[in-house]
């Protein structure tokens, strides 16, 4: 980052976005983007002129930025950057920031989507975890996950864990995989178990998949387990240099793995946590993962947006299941936001602690890039822009009918964005998405095949027509 960019106190005053003209953007409805031009096809790519939002701890907001990309890497960010070999991808009055991180998604379940609007989770756990996954074949996992995957890159989720709870044999799981890769997307397979039939290898399976399928951490496929509340799984995890996932919906659960908890566990939804709990999570360094709105509809308990606040732990946000909510991270964090400030403004009404402070939209911003990716084990690789990470990310364009005229960058993106702003999404340096439209070439194909699947799986679970 050069010294030439704004510091955040400046960046946040209005005196200086009024100079730089913020709201000056050209304002493009999206029925008027006819436009064919095709995406730069060099290896050395300048995004330019940009509001520059890095959610990097030492790189600084840019109002006028340009980010450099050199293959699969960023190689600089800054302002003014020497452009003379690079195809230029004009930014200005558009917000350049890094692709949103998933850290929980039953990819698998891309095919049930909306299945259970209104069910609560013992509707979840018979539906959707019970009859549809025993009748779930290999390549309806596969379908799945590539139909998840590729409509979560459409939303600007460039990095994604995948709780692929659908083991029910290796070859489910390899399926699983094979969708996560032919996807393009920035994915941690999260393995886990599946139905209860005789193929069911979890968790021990766990070392075949590293040993064939994942024998490296190779930066665009990691492994994790989605594991239970479990010593030997996690311990298995850990001899295999797996990330650890888990789900943790009790009350007390964690106290007998007090030992085993670190940096390298992420613990999902945790609304009845003790504060027992809460202090051990803060001092191992153990990430949480919050589905804000799956865990209001189906009744988890009240999502921990105050708790992590109260103990200083660190917060990342998830989709969870697509059976109930969509697949992007506006949702996520809004639903965050909302939340929290209302329990925090009402505090002394609800019971809740009035000394956490008010959460902003640059936080929920945060959750869902830098701190997605940290749980995810992958913060050293994308998350944030500064030169050396891995190229992800996203170009929003503000100058559209619901975030114009722009007034306050994390605002218009936290407040007011969903997947149409998403102009540009680039994993790993490939543009998967370019001026609005995605990139992939068998989408035709890809949306018969899950409507293939569907009525397979009603078939044989024997469900009418919901
Ligand atoms: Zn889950």
């Amino acid at each position: 980052m050069t010294s030439k960019a704004f510091s955040r106190k400046e960046f946040l005053s209005s005196a200086a976005w009024m100079s730089a003209g913020i709201a000056a953007g050209k304002f493009t409805s999206s029925a008027e983007k006819t436009t064919d031009s095709e995406p730069p096809v060099t290896d050395k790519i300048l995004i330019k002129g940009g509001y520059v939002l890095t959610m990097d701890e030492w790189a600084e907001d840019l109002l006028s930025g340009d980010v450099l990309i050199e293959g699969d890497t960023i190689s600089d960010v800054g302002k003014d950057l020497d452009s003379t070999d690079a195809e230029v991808i004009d930014a200005s009055g558009k917000i350049v920031m890094p692709g949103f991180v998933d850290s929980h998604r039953h990819m698998w379940q891309g095919v049930l989507r909306n299945v259970l609007p209104n069910g609560e989770l013992s509707d979840y756990m018979r539906v959707v975890t019970g009859e549809a996954r025993s009748v779930f074949r290999p390549d309806d996992a596969y379908i799945g996950n590539l139909l998840s995957a590729i409509s979560a890159l459409e939303t600007g989720v460039t990095t994604v864990l995948d709780w692929s709870h659908i083991g029910n044999s290796p070859e489910h799981t390899d399926s699983a995989i094979r969708g996560l890769r032919e996807s393009g997307i920035r994915a941690v397979y999260a393995a886990g178990t599946g139905s209860d039939t005789p193929e069911n290898r979890f968790p021990d399976d766990l070392l075949r998949v590293r040993e064939e399928q994942i024998p490296d951490n190779d930066p665009l496929l990691t492994l994790a387990i989605g594991a239970g509340i479990n010593q030997q799984q996690w311990e298995l995890a850990r001899s295999v240099n797996a990330r650890i996932s888990v789900h943790v919906n009790g009350t007390g659960d964690l106290l007998p793995l007090a030992d085993y908890l670190g940096p390298d566990v992420t613990c999902i939804h945790c609304c009845k946590l003790l504060d027992e709990e809460w202090e051990l999570l803060s001092e191992k360094g153990t990430g949480v993962s919050i589905s804000a709105p799956v865990e209001m509809i189906m009744g988890h308990g009240v999502p921990p947006v105050m708790k992590v606040l109260e103990f200083g732990v660190s917060t990342s946000l998830s989709v969870d299941v697509e059976t109930t909510v969509p697949s992007n991270m506006f949702t996520q964090m809004r639903s965050v936001l909302s939340l929290q400030r209302m329990l925090r403004l009402n505090a002394e009404e609800l019971n809740q602690k009035e000394s956490v402070e008010l959460l902003t939209s640059r936080d929920v911003l945060k959750y869902a890039t830098i701190n997605g990716a940290l749980h995810n084990g992958l913060d050293e690789i994308t998350g944030s822009l500064n030169s050396g990470k891995r190229a992800d990310l996203i170009i929003l364009n503000p100058n559209q009918l619901n975030t114009v005229p722009l007034n306050d960058l994390y605002g218009a993106v936290v407040n007011g964005m969903d997947r149409t702003n998403v102009e540009m999404v680039m994993v790993n340096g490939e543009i998967k998405k370019w001026e609005g439209r995605m990139r992939y070439e068998s989408m035709e194909d890809l949306i018969g095949r899950a409507v293939e699947s569907r009525k397979g799986i009603y078939d044989r679970a024997g469900w009418r027509e919901r």
